[in-house]
């Protein structure tokens, strides 16, 4: 398989000013991460809150400037040059975990997935009306015509999100890092957000980064999965075998956490029935 994406020796470190003195507090927020994606390939980012994942997607995308290493798109480094981001951006797509922040609420739906196209200068005013219907209808938002009409606050949790998936689509991304996609949903609609992306993934062929604090979500969906720690991996490998032979106790810790039966877990089981389902 080719590789699309490289990470390597990526460190951030940021500097908290004390809440009631003037002491200054260091995080790593990420140490010297390296990994890589191939193409078509679903990775997971799992670890707790706080371990670095969000930190790791901004990074890739130039949100914030590492403190060191490299990233490389089809073997090629990104550098900080505007025109060189600018393509990276158009081929890396981002979707946020929160569906209500990450559109502009003055927009309408056809305006939130036209952008994009707009940005990176793709296709004619006609044109980009048949993109943007065809990548609605791909998220499976109908009748498209009638929620190109419409304002963000006018649709569900679950609909917003699917109008986040489709902005992330309308560029044709090699790559889409989800962070924590389905995490502010209603529990009753994960599955189907998650299954929404993998259709789309096998479909398009898009490698997708997928971060969670949730297990259960990254066996269901991922090839491959990385553990974070306090910014470091401490396990990577096929999900499978990670999974069914953790070697890091913080490994173990997360798969008990998933394996307890909270109530919170619930949609584990709906998730297995859907998957056997399809
Ligand atoms: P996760 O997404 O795994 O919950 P984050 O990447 O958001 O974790 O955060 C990792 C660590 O970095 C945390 O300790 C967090 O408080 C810190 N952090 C993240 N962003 C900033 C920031 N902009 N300024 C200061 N500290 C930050
Ligand atoms: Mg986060």
């Amino acid at each position: 398989m080719n590789e699309i994406l490289k990470i390597e020796g990526l460190s951030k470190t940021f500097t908290k000013k004390g809440f009631f003195s003037s002491n200054t507090d260091t995080v790593k927020a990420v140490n010297d991460v390296t990994f890589s994606l191939d193409e078509g390939e679903i990775l997971a980012i799992a670890g707790q809150s706080g371990s670095g994942k969000s930190t790791i997607a901004k990074l890739i995308l130039r949100a914030i400037e590492p403190d060191s290493g490299k990233i490389y798109f089809s073997g090629k480094e990104i550098s900080s040059n505007v025109q060189n981001l600018k393509n990276f951006r158009a081929q890396c797509q981002m979707v946020y975990q929160d569906p209500y922040d990450s559109v502009n609420p003055r927009m309408k739906v056809s305006d939130i997935i036209n952008e994009p196209l707009e940005i990176h200068n793709i296709g004619s005013k006609e044109e980009r009306y048949q993109i943007v219907l065809k990548t609605l209808q791909q998220v499976k938002l109908e009748p498209a015509k009638e929620i190109l009409e419409k304002f963000p606050h006018m649709l569900s949790g679950g609909q917003r999100q699917r109008v986040v998936i489709a902005r992330a689509l309308v560029t044709n991304p090699k790559v889409i890092i989800a962070d924590e996609p389905v995490s502010m949903l209603d529990v009753s609609i994960r599955g189907e957000i998650l299954e929404l992306l993998d259709e789309i993934q096998k479909k398009n062929n898009i490698s997708i980064i997928y971060i969670t604090h949730d297990l259960a979500t990254a066996k269901f969906f991922a090839d491959k999965i990385i553990i974070l720690y306090s910014g470091k991996i401490v396990e990577s490998g096929f999900i499978s075998e990670v999974l069914s032979n953790p070697k890091h106790p913080y490994t173990q810790a997360l798969i008990d956490a998933i394996s307890k039966p909270d109530p919170k877990n619930l949609y584990k089981e709906k998730n297995i029935s859907w998957k056997t389902n399809s």
